[in-house]
């Protein structure tokens, strides 16, 4: 634990580190969502010692000190954690076979792995695996909820400094009402991810109640599910605020367009995070009972969001009598976002953008960004781009 809480960096695999970089690998060729059907085996050699024999078909930052992995040991899935250097310094038993080519996140190396007998440690009870590991992805779902954010943040920012130095037809960019529009409302979505993504990150602090702990079981997901998948399309209307520029790697926001994607994929793609959220309001009543007093707060406070978290409270209702609830799955992790994102602006965010974002993501034609309720006060919030 020392290692791992030292920020120091030091990249050379050797003896000794003050510090230490961790990765993780539970994807195999045949399940990645489904890692259950996981085949990589786990053989005791005594002691909290197992030889590991098998491939994992993701593991990013494979240059990392120790990895936490999922393989099955005679009482089931387990997790390890599994070293690169065996305490007589000499390299563990992993090839790394290729790295992925990928569409962005290239920064990060991404490997195709294989394990001749790497010695690991088991870290919790055999055969409770994923419910150990789990403790971890889930700190990594919140990691992706931020990245998203930021991501979101830094496209804003890019396009509105963009369209504030570049003029056409005579007059700049900014002060033209049709992108005056378009910058508000890439702003509202990130005011909106910001505010829940932090909200989220203060019930992972060490001081968490009970109640935070059942919040953020079900947030968790809501937030993962919608801030990770809003992102590639807020980068390319910011990446198009630039006009052809955007479209070049000479700027910044190519690359935040290709990156923004995989927040939604890994730890948990989209629709695997949605039935997380069926699952979470059936076996785990409680962390709906902490997300809807969270909604709470705001009772009262605009009719249309108190109208909408009433619509959400009886679609959770009517689906847990339908058989074909899995299918409508998207619909409500949907509804209970919004709900979120409208009750922490309402609740933080300055009237013109609560306002805004309410009419819009609640019954407006938001389909596509720049299109907001007649009467916003689109250059204020755009001012704060
Ligand atoms: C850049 C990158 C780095 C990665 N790094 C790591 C790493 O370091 N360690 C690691 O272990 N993994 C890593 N992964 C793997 C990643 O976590 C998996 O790719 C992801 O969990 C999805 O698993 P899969 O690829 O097997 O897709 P599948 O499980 O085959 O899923 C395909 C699609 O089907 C959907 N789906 C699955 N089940 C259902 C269902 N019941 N109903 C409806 N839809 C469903 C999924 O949502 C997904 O959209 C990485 C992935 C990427 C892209």
């Amino acid at each position: 634990m020392p290692r791992l809480l030292n920020t120091a960096y030091e990249p050379e695999l050797v003896p000794g580190k003050r510090s230490a970089l961790f990765g993780m690998a539970m994807t195999e060729k045949q399940g990645g969502s489904d890692v259950r059907a996981g085949t990589t085996a786990a053989r005791p050699i005594g002691g909290d010692e197992y030889e590991l024999t098998g491939h994992k078909w993701f593991c990013s930052a494979p240059m990392s000190d120790a990895f936490l992995v999922l393989a099955r040991a005679p009482g089931g899935l387990s997790c390890f954690l599994l070293p690169r250097l065996l305490p007589d310094g000499s390299h563990n038993e992993i090839r790394i076979r290729r790295l992925k080519d990928k569409v962005g996140n290239r920064a990060d190396a991404s490997s195709e792995v294989e394990y001749e007998g790497a010695r690991a440690h088991l870290v919790g009870e055999e055969g409770r695996g994923v419910r150990t590991i789990i403790e971890m992805v889930t700190r990594t779902r919140l990691d992706s909820v931020l990245g998203s954010t930021a991501g979101m943040r830094q496209a804003t920012a890019e396009a509105a400094w963009h369209v504030r130095h570049r003029a056409a037809f005579g007059a700049r960019l900014i002060d033209q009402p049709l992108m005056t529009q378009v910058i508000a409302d890439l702003q509202l979505e990130t005011e909106a991810a910001t505010a829940t993504s932090l909200r989220l990150a203060r019930a992972y602090d060490e001081d968490a109640t009970a109640e935070e702990v059942a919040f953020r079981r079900l947030a968790t997901a809501v937030a993962k599910y919608w801030i990770c998948k809003r992102g590639p399309g807020h980068a390319y209307e910011a990446m198009e605020c630039l006009g052809g520029n955007g479209y070049t790697e000479a700027f910044p926001l190519g690359m935040r367009y290709r990156e923004q994607p995989v927040m939604a994929i890994w730890e948990g793609s989209g629709n695997v995070i949605a039935l997380d959220v069926l699952r979470a309001l059936s076996r785990d009543p409680q962390s709906f009972e902490a997300f809807d007093a969270e909604l709470a707060r705001s009772a009262g406070a605009d009719r249309r969001l108190d109208t909408h978290v009433r619509r959400t409270r009886e679609l959770i209702g009517e689906l847990s009598r339908d058989d074909a609830r899995d299918a409508r799955a998207r619909e409500l992790v949907t509804a209970l976002a919004l709900a979120v994102q409208g009750s922490l602006l309402v609740r933080a965010a300055p009237p013109s953008v609560a306002d805004a974002f309410i009419g819009s993501r609640l019954g407006g034609d938001g389909h596509l960004y720049g299109v907001l309720p007649l009467g916003t006060d689109a250059a204020s919030i755009a001012a704060r781009a």
